[in-house]
């Protein structure tokens, strides 16, 4: 009996999930025989780092009507809460909890055996070779192929700062996204947060939500923090941009007079952007999307990923309390103490200071170092992929498709997601990462559909 058609998806997080749940049902509309094998290796499938968190206080920075997981369905997941008696309108920020269990349920309505089957396997991908069709290698020696690959591998993790990680053992949290992590923070110590993002934003809120009395100090640079949601959202604007060759100079200057314009209301300008973001990005030359990165990234982030106004304000309790401090400065020295103790030696608006805590949480944000990681490593190596012009993933052509180390596209090998952040930037978030979803279905189900090109049955 032939066999059906095959794709390997590598992380299943909400990325590769969207990936399965589009084939799967492209597949389905075109009666057409389909096995998708989602591989993820923390097994948190169709939740990842962001929908795999308990905490009913973590909540979508997006509203509910943005936030569906079928591209062309925007109602579909306001339909799906209000199926189960939530009472939720188009401008509410779901917790993301409940975001999780709504991806979970949305890929197992589209499994449909024997057609289109959906394998959930638990592992870690660490290679990925092109014999005909692609064959990963998991780290317990196991080996799937199939007939073409996604890779939805998410963010790198955070690097670790320098001077930190000696001496001071379990207390110092790499990734607070790892199940469980948290839990282990919210014992009432004092806890310092590196980083002043949306995840030190989280780590503030279940740490005093655990304990009412805790301190959380959170160290950045520049101590940004993601700006809070207006209520209502201001529709957005259409910012008239130059055309020719873009410059970082020339994308501020218009922003800049867009905003005075609108007597200094920059919410409706920046939403404006968003949708035009990855296009504006592909017009600037590698040399300006690294000043773009050095320069004005930091404060695109803190307007463009808000907050919604209920974080936003337990943020301001916290910080008017004395339980949330934000320092500007950096890290010095970390180093343990008594047992469970941390010695913080940081510089604070230019003044040395001494930190007494009990946790210290790297929350800066996605890492660069692409060979941190064996997989992107071994794939850049062995020429099956090279790194995108500013170092941030790896490349990909506008449909999706890996370029190899020669530049020129694995017809079989596909790319969605934060992966993709320095040849799209704008990737990062779902009503982005579905549209690619979407539009990777059909171009990957053709790719595969010519029989004379599928591969043997895998022995497993
Ligand atoms: C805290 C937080 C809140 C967010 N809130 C929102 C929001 O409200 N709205 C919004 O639109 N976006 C939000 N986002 C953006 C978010 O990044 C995306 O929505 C989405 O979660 C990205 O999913 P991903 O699958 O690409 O990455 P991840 O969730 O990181 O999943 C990748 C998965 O791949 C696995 N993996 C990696 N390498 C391998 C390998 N070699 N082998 C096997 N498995 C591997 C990992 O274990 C992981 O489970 C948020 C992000 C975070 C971190």
């Amino acid at each position: 009996m032939p066999r059906s058609p095959s794709v390997v998806v590598v992380g299943g997080g909400a990325s590769g999930a969207l990936a399965a749940i589009h084939l799967l049902r492209h597949a389905r509309a075109r009666a057409m025989p389909l096995e998708v094998t989602l591989i993820d290796r923390d097994g948190r499938h169709a939740l990842g780092q962001a929908y795999s968190t308990t905490d009913p206080h973590h909540l979508l920075n997006t509203t509910a009507d943005k936030m569906s997981a079928l591209d062309g369905d925007h109602g579909h997941l306001l339909r799906w809460a209000r199926d189960r008696g939530l009472e939720v309108t188009g401008s509410d920020y779901l917790p993301r909890s409940v975001y999780g269990r709504y991806l979970r349920e949305v890929l197992s309505a589209v499994e449909n055996p024997p057609a289109q089957v959906l394998r959930r396997v638990t592992g870690t991908v660490i290679a990925l070779e092109r014999p005909h069709g692609v064959s990963v290698r998991l780290l317990d020696g196991r080996r799937i192929d199939a007939d073409a690959a996604v890779l939805a591998l998410g963010n790198r993790p955070p690097a670790a700062p320098p001077r930190v990680v000696e001496g001071t053992g379990a207390r110092y949290v790499a990734d607070p996204w790892k199940t469980g992590a948290l839990d282990r923070v919210c014992d009432g110590a004092p806890v310092l947060v590196l980083g002043t993002g949306l995840t030190m934003v989280d780590v503030a809120v279940t740490v005093t939500g655990a304990h009412p009395k805790a301190v959380v100090y959170a160290l950045s640079r520049h101590a940004l923090l993601p700006r809070p949601h207006p209520h209502p959202l201001p529709p957005p604007v259409t910012v008239p941009l130059p055309s020719g060759p873009l410059t970082v100079a020339g994308l501020l200057r218009a922003v800049r007079l867009a905003v005075g314009e609108r007597g200094g209301e920059w919410c409706g300008v920046v939403d404006g952007l968003r949708p035009q973001a990855q296009a504006l990005w592909t017009r600037l030359s590698p040399e300006e999307r690294r000043r773009f990165l050095r320069l004005v990234a930091r404060y695109w982030e803190v307007h463009r990923h808000r907050i919604p106004p209920a974080t936003a304000a337990r943020i301001a309790e916290l910080r008017a309390q004395g339980q949330l401090r934000v320092l500007r400065g950096r890290l010095v020295r970390a180093s343990a103490t008594a047992p469970g103790r941390l010695r913080v030696d940081v510089e604070a608006d230019g003044t040395a200071a001494e930190l007494d805590v009990g946790w210290l949480v790297n929350a800066t944000g996605p890492g660069a170092d692409l060979t941190a990681d064996p997989l992107v490593a071994a794939l850049v190596t062995g020429g099956t992929a090279r790194p995108d012009a500013v170092g941030l993933g790896l490349e990909a052509d506008s449909r999706g498709v890996l370029l190899d180390g020669d530049d020129r596209p694995n017809a079989r090998i596909f790319a969605l997601g934060p992966l993709l952040r320095g040849s799209l930037y704008e990737t990062t978030a779902v009503p982005e990462i579905r549209a690619q979803a979407a539009a990777l279905a059909p171009r990957l189900i053709e790719a595969i559909a010519s029989p004379v090109l599928l591969v043997p049955r895998p022995s497993r």
